[in-house]
């Protein structure tokens, strides 16, 4: 593999960006290497500027789960385009796709595009205090919802791959109204709001946890959620940026069967464009300007081309709902081949896989929470992210991501990364 041109841009990069990255994961820093530069992709592939071609199983942390630059996506947007990029005036195109997600979440009455799930999660936690008038937001260690201020505690993703899940810069002040439990362990939650429930606006969280590897939610601990914030008036917030769309077209809530409250977008509804969104009950969403008193703006909110790339996005999904039941097969075909990789190896691991949410965890299972995630063995993941590369196949560059899959990987892909997570496991381990 050859990383000449990588490297000679990473060289310029770290001169006038902060790392030489736009966002930390994308440094490769966690796994000693520096990042690769890429030039394109297509499908299932990802090519760098040195020509290497991988599988990715990054595929843009899960916008992309028809695969990249995929021709139904793309169709119509150079004219689009040439329409205009941005207006600062509504435009029809804004209705149909939220028209679109309210006719997939019977929870979602009303709509509100922004930019980012950043956006989203920040703006559906401020409609939620003011709709509640209460201050207090639970979330859960190792869940990630965007980087804004409350919610960077004890947060997943890259906070947690660079040992920074309580960010410095925010203020003790600012965080003193966010409280912290252990995924799955409603016990805790119940607790809590035995203590402070009458103070407690929403509770938040991913429905699947996606941000620390995989971790599913226990049926009764989202159950149990439901019934604890209908008894105190506070409200559940879905965070479905990754899982909405992914595992059904009616995201989490349809997979699990649980109507939240309040629902956060992202990923997927922008069909690779930066989009976030957040939407919930008719009387919630009222809270929002210009129609309620809760303030909440965006130059480039609902724009023209994101909006555009997210609304054929949907429209093939909401078209071709086997595409899930085809996820779910080429998901469990590899959650299959590496737990027998594991075993013959004589490896402590384990798979966790929720839909086309994959994650392979090094040491004793089971993981159910962070916890059980922090005990994973990230020097050997290292080792074999690495192995990974050299064979042509793109991971996160952490233990705490999931692996994406799209429609767009072929079963030969999933047979050759079956046949190279043997081979990077057997070096990681001295087998
Ligand atoms: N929520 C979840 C569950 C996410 O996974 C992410 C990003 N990975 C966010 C929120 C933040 O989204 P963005 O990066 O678009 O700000």
């Amino acid at each position: 593999m050859n990383n000449i041109k990588s490297e000679k841009i990473y060289s310029e990069a770290v001169k006038y960006i902060p790392g030489g990255v736009n966002s930390p994961v994308r440094a490769f820093k966690s796994v000693g290497l520096n990042p690769i530069f890429i030039d394109k992709a297509h499908g299932s592939k990802i090519y760098d500027v040195d020509g290497n071609e991988y599988i990715d199983y990054i595929c843009s942390w899960g916008p992309l789960i028809l695969g990249h630059s995929n021709e139904d996506v793309l169709k119509g947007v150079e004219d689009a385009l040439r329409k205009g990029t941005s207006y600062g005036v509504p435009t029809q195109i804004e209705v149909e796709v939220a028209k679109l997600i309210v006719q997939a979440y019977p929870s979602v009455e009303m709509v509100r595009m922004v930019n980012s799930g950043t956006e989203a999660t920040m703006s559906a936690l401020r409609v939620a205090r003011a709709y509640t008038k209460r201050s207090k937001i639970l979330k859960f260690e190792g869940c990630y919802h965007g980087h804004s201020d409350s919610l960077l505690v004890k947060s997943g993703s890259g906070a947690l791959t660079y040992g920074v899940p309580t960010s410095p810069g925010v203020p003790e002040d600012v965080v003193k109204d966010t409280l912290v439990c252990p995924y799955n362990d409603l016990k805790s939650v119940e607790d809590i709001f035995k203590k402070q429930g009458s103070d407690i606006a929403a509770v938040i969280l991913e429905p699947v946890a996606a941000n620390m590897g995989v971790v599913a939610p226990k049926k009764e601990f989202l159950e149990g959620l439901r019934r604890i914030t209908k008894e105190y008036g506070s409200i559940l917030i879905f965070d479905e940026v990754i899982t909405g769309f992914r595992l059904a077209f009616g995201g989490a809530q349809e997979y699990y069967n649980i109507e939240p409250d309040m629902t956060c977008f992202g990923k997927i509804i922008g069909g690779g464009l930066p989009v976030g969104a957040y939407g919930g009950k008719r009387e919630i969403m009222n809270m929002v300007s210009p129609i309620g008193p809760v303030y909440q703006a965006g130059t480039l909110s609902g724009n023209p081309l994101a909006m555009y790339m997210g609304h054929r996005m949907l429209t093939i999904l909401k078209n071709n709902r086997e595409i899930y039941n085809d996820l779910e097969i080429k998901a469990e075909k590899l959650e299959k081949g590496i737990m027998d990789n594991l075993s013959k190896l004589g490896i402590a691991g384990t798979v966790n896989r929720v839909g086309s949410l994959v994650c392979m965890f090094l040491g004793e299972g089971p993981v159910d929470n962070y916890d059980d995630v922090k005990r994973c063995d990230v020097e050997n993941f290292n080792i074999y992210f690495k192995e990974l590369l050299q064979r042509g196949i793109l991971v996160a560059p952490t233990q705490f991501e999931a692996m994406f899959l799209s429609t767009a990987h072929t079963d030969d892909d999933i047979e050759y990364t079956i046949k190279s997570n043997y081979e990077a496991l057997k070096i990681a381990f001295n087998k």
